[in-house]
């Protein structure tokens, strides 16, 4: 288990090219591109409400299904909660979650306490090689959420994140730091109110 400690870690795995890092960027930015560049690790800082109080949420942005296995291993002892991501036009990326699945299972034994997401990306696309009744197969078989997303039209992307965070049940946590619900107002002002205090980090 992670250090106890106020900021949350979340994790994305996933096959290179999935969109992993558009999902990060769409979610913390607001913006999507079009060219692949690939990731080393990459973290995201944002302020979240947690427990009557805000903490930081952290995102760590990894390299793929192939991260060093060393690396894969750290980020997944630190981490709290885990998006697993794969595109609906590759059956191959779904495939390729399962050694990192069973990573997970290992290091936190007890998956069923651990937050975690199957994401279907790309849903937008129209060449798909997986349809969603499979991927919500594999969650069920997984004991984890399912979602369709399209970081490209941003399509599901911040409930997510929100639903990943409200599956946590040792702490209440909510991306709405006003505690207001999700409209697009209190988005916005959530937004600015990170980026005031990214400025400060
Ligand atoms: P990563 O390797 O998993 O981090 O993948 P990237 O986020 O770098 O995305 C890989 C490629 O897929 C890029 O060219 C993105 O523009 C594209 N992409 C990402 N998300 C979507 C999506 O939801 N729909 C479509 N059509 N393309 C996407
Ligand atoms: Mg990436």
């Amino acid at each position: 288990m992670p250090e106890p400690s106020s900021d949350y870690h979340v994790v994305v795995f996933g096959a290179g090219g999935v969109g992993k890092s558009s999902l990060v960027l769409r979610f913390v930015r607001g913006t999507f591109r079009e060219a692949y560049v690939p990731t080393v690790e990459d973290t995201y800082r944002q302020v979240i409400s947690c427990d009557k109080s805000v903490c930081t949420l952290q995102i760590t942005d990894t390299t793929g299904s192939h991260q060093f296995p060393a690396m894969q291993r750290l980020a997944i002892s630190r981490g709290h909660a885990f998006l697993l991501v794969y595109a609906v036009t590759s059956r191959q990326s779904l495939e390729e979650l399962r050694p990192i699945y069973e990573v997970i299972a290992q290091i936190k034994g007890d998956v069923s306490a651990v937050p975690m997401m199957l994401v279907a990306n790309k849903c937008d696309e129209t060449a798909r090689e997986v349809a969603a009744g499979e991927g919500e197969t594999q969650a069920r078989a997984w004991r984890c959420a399912f979602t369709e997303t399209s970081a490209k039209m941003d399509y599901n992307v911040s409930e997510a994140f929100q639903e990943l965070l409200t599956l946590e049940k040792r702490r209440h946590m909510s991306l709405q730091v006003d505690g207001k619900k999700g409209t697009k107002d209190s988005r916005r002002s959530l937004k600015e109110h990170v980026r005031r205090r990214c400025l400060l980090m």
